[in-house]
């Protein structure tokens, strides 16, 4: 019997526990909250990941560990590399969770990015600006997530509002200022890595965002050949650079045809969450193939898929669960504002059948502005 550890449990540590169960795993949960949602699936160890108590009684019952949660530090992820294999490595992670190293990594591998330079004091910011230019977004390097950590400037007017709101986070966990990209479209390439280096991709996904926060991802992406040819080969060459055993997720930026990379999220992804329904294998059944070395599966298409995120509170099921191809996921979270709380994917054979289905569940519960992207780029495709 084997045991998969997973560090954080959040609703993707939940997924990927549902989606090991007709392997025959069992599952291992580490989460410094005791009610976190992976644990109505899983047993857990309750405890901080810099509490090397609570982490050797984790490494003891597990085979092999993985992360649901980003910002473990690294030195417990390498704690614990030293006693049980760790997917990704934690070389991996620390460089996905610093967003100085990451995109210093994609200019070195020939990936674009947007201009950035990194801020440690005012004066840094200053001169930044001055360089980049306006917009521009001012991100904390580590610990960010779901937009949380940034400031988005419109002219150097904002400086101060800039400095204010983040000047703190400099000699904590460092500042990034990025030039903002005005994309017409934002692409994520969700792939997975085996143990033996074998690469495959998932069709690309479109997401769009609201406040920072993913609101709905269409898959596949309506771009063309070429240009996803392009996502994927930066995708491929990114994992092999790094090693990377597992699922990630390379999010870009479209701008005039041109595609740019904002980061690497070393770990299954909101908007790979399509692929339960919308593939042959799901990013959370290749994560745990790939982390134990088993074959990986096929991640092509089944049809075509839209998920939509619920944010704050679940909107009633029925409207969903009435669909053909409608599917619901309710991650048992507590309502909270901003909380990803669960999604819906509906899946159709074709992009016409998909928009109908999109349009009808938006009506029903008064979501119009959430499918509106949707349906406007199911048009175009
Ligand atoms: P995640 O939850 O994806 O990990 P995060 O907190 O790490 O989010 P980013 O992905 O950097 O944050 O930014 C969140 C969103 O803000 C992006 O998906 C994009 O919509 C917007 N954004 C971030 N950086 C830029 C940029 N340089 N130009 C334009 N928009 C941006
Ligand atoms: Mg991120
Ligand atoms: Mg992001």
């Amino acid at each position: 019997m084997t045991t998969v550890g997973i560090l954080g449990g959040g609703q993707l540590a939940r997924m990927l526990a549902l989606s090991g169960a007709p392997l025959g795993l069992r599952f291992l949960v580490m989460d410094t909250a005791g009610d976190a949602c992976a644990a109505q699936f899983a047993p857990m160890v309750v405890g901080d990941y810099t509490d090397t108590a609570a982490l050797a009684e984790f490494a003891s019952k597990i085979d092999v560990a993985t992360f649901d949660f980003e910002n473990v530090p690294s030195q417990s992820a390498q704690w614990l590399a030293d006693r049980v294999p760790v997917f990704p490595s934690p070389r991996a992670l620390a460089i996905a969770q610093d967003r100085l190293a990451e995109k210093t990594l994609f200019r070195e591998l020939g990936i674009p990015v947007p201009d950035f330079v990194a801020i440690d004091t005012r004066e840094d910011l200053d001169a930044a600006i001055a360089a980049i230019g306006t917009p521009c977004i001012l991100k904390t390097r580590r610990l960010g997530y779901d937009g949380k950590g940034q400031f988005r400037l419109k002219s150097a007017a904002d400086t101060d509002a800039a400095w204010q709101a983040l000047g703190a986070q400099a000699a904590k966990v460092g500042l990034i200022l990025e030039a903002f990209v005005p994309f017409e479209r934002e692409l994520s390439v969700v792939a997975v890595r085996g143990r033996d280096g074998e690469f495959r991709s998932w069709p690309l996904t479109e997401n769009w965002h609201v406040d920072g926060v993913l609101s709905a991802s269409l898959a596949p992406a309506s771009v063309d050949a070429a240009m996803a040819e392009t996502a994927f080969a930066y995708a491929r060459k990114l994992a092999e650079a790094i090693d990377y055993v597992g699922v990630f997720a390379l999010e870009l930026f479209c701008r005039a045809g041109e595609l740019l990379a904002n980061e690497l999220a070393p770990r299954v992804h909101n908007s790979g969450h399509w692929t339960i329904e919308g593939s042959e294998t799901s990013q959370f059944q290749n994560h745990l193939r790939a982390v134990l070395g088993l074959p990986l599966g096929d991640t092509r298409m089944v049809g075509r898929a839209c998920m939509l995120n619920w944010v704050g509170a679940m909107p009633d099921a029925n409207a969903v669960l009435q669909e053909a191809g409608g599917h619901w996921h309710d991650y048992g979270k507590s309502p909270r504002e901003g909380r990803k709380v669960g999604h819906a994917t509906l899946r159709a054979e074709s992009a016409q059948d998909l928009s109908a289905a999109v349009q009808k569940v938006g009506q029903a519960l008064g979501r119009g502005e959430q499918v509106a992207p949707v349906i406007a780029a199911l048009r175009d495709s």
